[in-house]
């Protein structure tokens, strides 16, 4: 028997969840269920995070939390509680299968059936952004390897398990060399340890667009935080309907289950909402906590009852759908079919051995690291870079030397273009001249003198090399 938690939610929440429940319950699942109030209620009596801290205790000594969708209010304050428990509870993967269910819900794409999944802790959704200039504000990508090699071993643990063949790599790695670079660089290091299943690595744009138009040359996609959010709700909305999407949030403790949609309001209390999300959500949990028998039986007699034409209103259609129904006679006609398979969709068989054993972060011995320059950013209003050249040289030292500018990345310093437009935020980076060093007391110096001479500098930052390999990015045009 597992204790989970379990959050009935707001608007269709608690319809849907009694739903799921009395689904997974009769198929025999082994749960007993803590249940806790989030959302709307909490949030307007005034706790600003939609949770209570009675409530987080609960949800991390059970570490298994069954969530539907909650409204948070409108109005500034309140902070997202999907955002807030994927990040307290370090739920590092973002799990969305998505699956057509030709020709029983309508899709331009027949033949669909991937897995998204997606980094979801890091990237740019670290939140660590700043304003600088009058004109420039920045948000910091994040990517980190144990990020990387937790998301992407997670990718092909849950393809070896889910018998799937192919695990493909989406990033920008042409642009963002070390961020996306390091990305790309895990996948091809992990891809090596399972060469039963195919790997490979698409540019995110050509690849985003390969997956609106054929999906079916897709297995499971592995992504980076922004890409994977984006794109998760496109593969849901192509293979028929976000509303008959699951999604698993998975951290090395704790995991959080849900559907993808929200609480839809305006359908609450009136017995019509499709509770197929949630209960997609919920086999996800059942196969997580190694109850897979229970999770197959349930997923087979939702495909049948999904075949059977027992459509709720969202996706009902004259001439495909036989009957309309509402949340708990659909409840009910799954219930009925437990034990049954489909019978034209293809069925499915879960590997017994569920849980995935993935191996703790081990981390690489220290690389040697050198120091080979350094990024003044500065605060600049004017507009002439050779201008800016001449007040940036008056603090060179003997052995370090302005040896570039960039504006937003463009070189404009030496040799700049004068149709590039540029910014009051220019960046100027020093190097040793050849055959010298530099230390990190001679970036003091540089900022002393900078200071010196009202220079306003904004930021710094240190370029570089790992094991001889310079680990900066180079202006463009350089
Ligand atoms: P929504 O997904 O709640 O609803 C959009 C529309 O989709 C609904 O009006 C309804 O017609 C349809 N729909 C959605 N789920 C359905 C279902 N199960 N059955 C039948 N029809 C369904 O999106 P929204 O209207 O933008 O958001 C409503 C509230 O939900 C907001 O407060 C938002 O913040 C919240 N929200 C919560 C979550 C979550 O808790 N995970 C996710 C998204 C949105």
């Amino acid at each position: 028997m597992k204790r989970i938690t379990v959050a009935k939610g707001d608007g269709i929440g608690p319809e849907i969840m009694d739903a799921t429940l009395s689904i997974i319950k009769a198929a025999g699942a082994q749960i007993e269920v803590d249940e806790i109030e989030v959302g709307e209620k909490v949030y307007l009596a005034g706790n600003t995070a939609g949770i209570a801290k009675e409530s987080w205790d609960i949800i991390r000594k059970n570490k298994i939390f069954l969530k539907a969708p909650i409204t948070t209010p409108q109005g500034g304050g309140y902070k997202s509680l999907n955002v807030t428990t994927r990040k307290f509870l370090g739920l590092y993967a973002n799990i969305r299968p998505c699956m057509s269910l030709h020709p029983f819900v309508k899709t331009k794409h027949p033949i669909l059936d991937m897995v998204i999944v997606r980094e979801n802790e890091e990237d740019l959704y670290a939140g660590i952004e700043h304003q600088q200039t009058d004109e420039v504000v920045q948000c910091l990508k994040l990517i980190s390897r144990p990020g990387c090699e937790k998301i992407v071993r997670y990718a092909f643990e849950y393809a070896k398990q889910y018998g799937r063949k192919k695990v493909t790599c989406f990033t920008k790695d042409n642009i963002m060399k070390q961020t996306d670079g390091l990305f790309h660089q895990v996948f091809d290091e992990i891809a090596k340890e399972y060469p039963t299943i195919e790997n490979e690595h698409w540019i995110i744009d050509i690849g985003a667009a390969k997956m609106a138009d054929t999906p079916e040359i897709f297995d499971v996609i592995v992504m980076p935080n922004l890409y994977g959010d984006v794109l998760s709700d496109v593969a849901a909305q192509i293979a028929g309907s976000v509303g008959l999407a699951g999604s698993a949030n998975i951290g090395e403790e704790c995991a959080m289950f849900e559907a993808i949609h929200g609480s839809a309001p305006r359908r609450a209390g009136q017995n019509m909402a499709n509770p197929s999300g949630l209960l997609q959500g919920a086999i996800q949990m059942l196969t997580h906590i190694g109850q897979t028998e229970v999770a197959e039986k349930v997923q087979n007699a939702w495909l049948t009852t999904i075949e059977q034409g027992i459509h709720t209103y969202d996706i009902f259609k004259e001439g495909v759908s036989k009957q309309k129904v509402g949340t708990k006679e659909f409840a009910e006609a799954v219930i009925k079919n437990l034990g049954q398979k489909p019978s034209q969709l293809k069925s499915v068989s879960y590997a017994k051995e569920a849980i995935l054993h993935l191996p703790k972060y081990q981390r690489k011995p220290l690389m040697k690291k050198e120091l080979q320059g350094v990024d003044l950013f500065v605060h600049w209003s004017g507009t002439s870079a050779d201008e800016l050249a001449a007040i940036i040289k008056q603090i060179n030292m003997d052995d370090v030397q302005l040896s570039m500018i960039t504006n937003r990345g463009i070189k404009v310093y030496p040799d700049g273009f004068p149709e590039t437009f540029c910014t009051d935020h220019w960046r100027c980076r020093f190097k040793p001249i050849e055959g010298k060093t530099i230390s990190k007391q001679n970036i003091i110096q540089l900022l002393n003198a900078a200071e010196e001479k009202n220079i306003d500098i904004i930021k710094t930052e240190n370029l570089y090399a790992f094991d001889g390999k310079p680990a900066f990015s180079l202006g463009q045009g350089q």
